[in-house]
Order: C-alpha cells, then sequence, then structure tokens
C-alpha cells in the first residue's frame, strides 16, 4: 500500500469554483506538494487527516486533472471536517493521506454531487474509526504549532 502518504504545503486561492457554494470548502495545495502522490496518480477521493493551525482532523481530499493547466498538473483539495470561523489561505496544511475512497465521477445534477460528498465524509469518518487510523493523528509529520 501507498499509504500513508505525507503532504504538506501554503494553502492556496483556488478558483472559488464548488467549494464554499457546494457547502464544502477545499483548501488548495500549491503544485510542488503534490509530488508525494504524484506516483500514486490515480484521481478521485481520498481520506485522511489534516493539520491547518493545531488541530490534527479528519479530512476527505480529492486528487484531479487540472483544466487550467491542460490537464497536465494534478492538483489536490482538501476539505477538513471540522467547522472553521474564519478563512486560512497562506497558512501551512500538513496531511497524511490514508485511503482511497472512488474515482471522479460525473454529475447530472448538483444535488447528486453534494450528497456524494456527504457520503465520502461518513466514509472517511468510519474508516478514521478503525484504531490502526487513530495512531496516524499522532504522527510526527504533525507537528504542534501555536
Ligand atoms: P478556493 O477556490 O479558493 O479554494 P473554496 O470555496 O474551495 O475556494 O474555499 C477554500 C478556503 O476556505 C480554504 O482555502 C480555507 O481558507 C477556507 N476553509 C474554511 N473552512 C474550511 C474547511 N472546513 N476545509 C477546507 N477549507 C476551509
Ligand atoms: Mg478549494
Amino acid at each position: 500500500s501507498p499509504f500513508p502518504i505525507a503532504l504538506a504545503g501554503q494553502v492556496q486561492k483556488g478558483f472559488g469554483r464548488g467549494g464554499k457554494d457546494l457547502g464544502c470548502p477545499t483548501a488548495n495545495l500549491p503544485d510542488e506538494s503534490i509530488t508525494p502522490i504524484s506516483s500514486v496518480a490515480k484521481t478521485g477521493v481520498y481520506y485522511g487527516y489534516a493539520q491547518e493551525d493545531i488541530q490534527v482532523l479528519p479530512m476527505v481530499m480529492s486528487l484531479g486533472w487540472n483544466p487550467f493547466y491542460k490537464n497536465k498538473c494534478l492538483t489536490a483539495e482538501i476539505h477538513v471536517m471540522h467547522d472553521f470561523k474564519t478563512d486560512f489561505y497562506g497558512f501551512e496544511m500538513r496531511a497524511l493521506v490514508l485511503g482511497y475512497i472512488r474515482p471522479e465521477l460525473d454529475y447530472t445534477s448538483r444535488e447528486a454531487l453534494i450528497e456524494d460528498i456527504e457520503v465520502d465524509k461518513r466514509v472517511a469518518l468510519n474508516c478514521l474509526e478503525r484504531p490502526r487510523y487513530q495512531a496516524y493523528a499522532n504522527d510526527p509529520h504533525f507537528s504542534l504549532r501555536s
């Protein structure tokens, strides 16, 4: 298994498409931070843990080809399962990707997409229940910052 895959980088401004409108803001990672997962390069939705400040929290991550770069660049976007009061553009985000949930799908409706994101979050939380995964929340990759 290629997991866990450690990623780290400063949260970038994305295209502002979807994300918050769908009730699912995604912190976009910089291109160079994606290298550790490019060996897997399987597009779709992953789950794991992410740290934006101090707390290590469950996350779902979408890995896809960036249409802006004529689909030559992979792009990784992380939705942290937490209700943040403010944005955190520019902050360093660390993540441990622990498993694959599903491939990218074409959605015929916004409702279908939103419904699938909800399923992804439940799958992620269920997977992370396993004690073996919980140990990753204390991984040294997540440094304690203040
Ligand atoms: P963009 O296209 O700029 O990525 P989004 O609509 O995807 O816009 O919003 C992403 C931003 O929202 C993140 O960069 C972060 O600053 C903020 N944000 C707030 N809550 C969350 C969350 N739970 N998970 C990820 N990002 C969040
Ligand atoms: Mg985003």
